[in-house]
């Protein structure tokens, strides 16, 4: 009998387990594969619009590309500029890194990654253009709170679809 009542609750703990396990794995698979929350979209957006104004106040064009919200991304990126085969410029944020990063991104990663393309634009299109003086100068117009020249982070995208 008591052999019995041991097993019950042996299987009882089991379950409760299995439950929690699941339940991680749902929520975490909730988080990656659903769109960013309104907030942090909201968020974004008015930074872009922010970036989208230097640039236009500093050089004149109105330079509106993409921008991706991406959990496809490799965790090492917070962002990238891609430069596709057929010229076209798009910029991408690591949604894998918002929920520990958002402020990093907002303050530092998104005006970096647009100076990236303002170079794609102006034809500086090897990976050695990368964090050139010329880009870090675009950067801190663009309002980037670092723009620092020596980080090395293969966020340069040249000839691919992107993320
Ligand atoms: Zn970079």
């Amino acid at each position: 009998m008591l052999l019995k009542k041991m097993e019950y609750i042996f299987a009882a703990i089991m379950l409760a387990a299995l439950i929690f396990l699941l339940t991680n794995i749902y929520t975490d698979y909730r988080f990656d594969s659903r769109p960013v929350s309104i907030q942090v979209q909201a968020e974004i957006d008015a930074k872009e619009e922010k970036i989208i104004e230097r640039i236009r106040f500093h050089y004149g064009i109105d330079f509106k590309v993409p921008l991706i919200i991406s959990d496809k991304m490799p965790s090492n990126l917070y962002g990238a500029a891609v430069l596709e085969k057929q010229g076209r410029i798009k910029v991408y944020i690591n949604k894998k890194r918002i929920k520990e990063s958002f402020d990093y991104i907002l303050d530092d990663v998104m005006a970096h990654e647009y100076a990236h393309a303002l170079m794609f634009l102006r034809g500086h299109r090897s990976r050695s253009d990368g964090h050139t003086r010329a880009w870090q100068e675009i950067c801190l117009n663009l309002g980037g709170s670092r723009c620092d020249r020596y980080v090395d982070h293969n966020d340069i995208v040249l000839g691919k679809m992107g993320f």
